[in-house]
């Protein structure tokens, strides 16, 4: 019996944390992949297609949304972002965990289509925590940071439905919390039991 790939769901506001977070994920378990989503928006100077996201035109998107080849997609600040079907049943069939970092109306949709997948929603401690985390990042126009806040606490809502939840408060145990969902998961008998069949006759 083929090894099912586990494919975890990671949403958050802005400012929480999640990409630091992912990046340590992948630090520790090399093996898991990130799952290349399409989007319309425009590459930024150091994104190569492919890596971060394949890009697309809104014609492209359009069609593939017509072929039905998006397990969900969604508009996110202006832009469409949407995660392949194909994409998942691959890394599905072949045994590879996949993380998806998308949004709460993404990650919605593919709950209530998509059977399996785990859903980790990251916060960050409090309000006033992300305000400065956000005022920390001295690019952002005041007025960006606003509607980031407002964003975040009407992401934050939906945190209810998700699987688990992390508060990055302190880095490392956040890291280690993440960490030990995926292990969890990993270590579920109906994922172990290809590994268990070639050691033992059960
Ligand atoms: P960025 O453009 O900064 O890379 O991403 C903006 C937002 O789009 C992030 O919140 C990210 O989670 C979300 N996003 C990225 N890929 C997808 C996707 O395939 N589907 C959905 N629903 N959201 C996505």
């Amino acid at each position: 019996m083929k090894r099912e790939g586990l494919i975890l769901i990671l949403s958050a506001p802005s400012g929480a944390g999640k990409t630091s977070l992912c990046r340590e994920l992948f630090k520790t378990f090399p093996d898991i992949k990130e799952s290349v989503s399409y989007t319309t928006r425009a590459p930024r100077p150091a994104e190569i297609e492919g890596q971060a996201y394949h890009f697309v035109s809104n014609e492209e998107f359009e069609k593939m949304v017509a072929e039905d080849a998006f397990a969900e997609w969604a508009f996110v600040h202006g832009n469409m972002y949407g995660t392949a079907l194909s994409t998942l049943e691959e890394a599905r069939k072949n045994g590879i965990d996949l993380i998806l970092d998308i949004d709460c109306q993404g990650a919605l949709k593919l709950k209530e289509q998509f059977d399996g997948g785990v859903y980790v929603f990251i916060m960050p401690p409090s309000m006033g925590e992300l305000r400065r985390r956000l005022e920390g990042r001295s690019s952002d126009a005041q007025e960006i940071i606003e509607r980031r806040i407002l964003r975040a606490a009407e992401e934050i809502k939906e945190a209810r439905w998700y699987d688990y939840i992390i508060i990055n408060d302190d880095f490392s145990i956040a890291c280690r919390e993440l960490a030990a969902i995926l292990i969890a998961h990993r270590r579920k008998t109906f994922r172990m039991l290809e590994k268990v069949g070639k050691l033992f006759d059960i």
